[in-house]
């Protein structure tokens, strides 16, 4: 039996949802093939094959596959999927899209966003917004697997030696849907969804300009910048920002909440945080039952006196 991992990367390096998707796949058992789609990703597929418990990397390179559409996506997945007992990706936006495809094109379940694997053909997710954990045993012949990366160790070893990498000329035809064009936000902070520590503002922080005061301390402890639905909703900040059910899942070091109740949608996307510090001005918020560290105090003498005294 072995297991197919559909790598996540920006064109020129792994990202660490990848390696995440490693450590669940390793948990499965079986050989691991990667495979590695987009335009010019010779590069990524040659770090893929120096990963430890890499039998083999596949590259599927093309124009069709620049922008990862759903289509061609499943396409190409499906192509090669006969060879494989389970196929595996990151839980983002993209495996959202071509992964149902996957497994509506093989006739087979989905198990979506495992947070544990208990055997090949049994696993963990979350259901109810966090609030319950699912036990889940899949029995179709082919199983179709993402996973929550923040769940599984991104600490994979290198080998010294590389695995082949195999060039996969299956190019799919795509008809249904074209790229038009990305509206990417540039942004010199970490990545929300991987950063190490990450400072948040809710609906308390009042406007898109009272951010500053969040972004001030963020910069200051190398963080990224999150935010409630609320907030976003208020048009205070982006909506790549926000965290929770509807937004990213994330699993940092450090999430600091200032003006944020802890609204169960919310806490289903950060309360996995390792360190959880919350600052409301309401004592009786929900968000401080979750919070290791919870200070009842108004967020605009809070911040700005954290942010100078770091
Ligand atoms: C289907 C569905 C999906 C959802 N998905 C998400 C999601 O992904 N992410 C998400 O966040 N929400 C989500 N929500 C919305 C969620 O239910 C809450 O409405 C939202 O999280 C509230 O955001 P908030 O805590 O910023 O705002 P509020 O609940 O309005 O809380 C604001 C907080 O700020 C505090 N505050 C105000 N002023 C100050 C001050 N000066 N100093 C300190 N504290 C202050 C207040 O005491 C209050 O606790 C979803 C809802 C639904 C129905």
């Amino acid at each position: 039996m072995t297991t197919l991992l559909i790598a996540e990367h920006n064109s020129s390096t792994l990202s660490s949802a990848t390696l995440c998707g490693l450590t669940a796949a390793q948990a499965i058992g079986n050989d691991i093939h990667v495979l590695v789609v987009g335009k010019n990703v010779e590069s990524v597929a040659d770090e893929a094959a120096s990963l430890a418990g890499v039998a083999k990397v596949l590259c599927a390179n093309a124009d069709v596959y620049e922008y990862a559409l759903a289509e061609p996506m499943g396409d190409l997945v499906v192509h090669l999927a006969a060879n494989y007992s389970h196929i595996i990706a990151p839980s983002n936006s993209e495996s959202k899209d071509f992964m149902p495809r996957v497994s509506a094109l093989l006739d087979v379940g989905q198990v979506s966003d495992i947070c544990a694997v208990l055997s090949a053909e049994q696993f963990k997710r979350p259901i109810y917004a966090g609030n319950a954990i699912a036990t889940v045993t899949a029995l179709d012949a082919t199983k179709v697997i993402t996973v929550r990366a923040s769940s599984f160790d991104k600490n994979i070893k290198q080998n010294d030696q590389k695995c082949p990498v195999e060039t996969i000329d299956f190019v799919a035809e795509s008809v249904l849907s074209s790229w038009q064009s990305d509206d990417i936000t540039e942004s010199t902070r970490p990545d929300l969804s991987s950063a190490s520590r990450i400072v948040s503002g809710g609906r308390g922080v009042g406007s898109g300009e009272n951010f500053a005061l969040v972004e001030a301390l963020a910069d200051k402890l190398g963080a990224a910048v999150g935010a409630s639905r609320a907030a976003v909703d208020a048009g205070f900040v982006s909506n790549d920002l926000q965290v929770g059910q509807t937004g990213k899942i994330v699993a940092p070091d450090l999430y600091m909440a200032f003006g944020i109740s802890g609204a169960i949608q919310h806490l289903a996307g950060m309360k996995d945080s390792k360190v959880i510090v919350a600052v409301n001005k309401d004592e009786d918020a929900p968000i401080f039952q979750v919070a290791d560290y919870g200070l009842v105090g108004d967020l605009f003498a809070v911040l700005p006196e954290m942010t100078s005294k770091l």
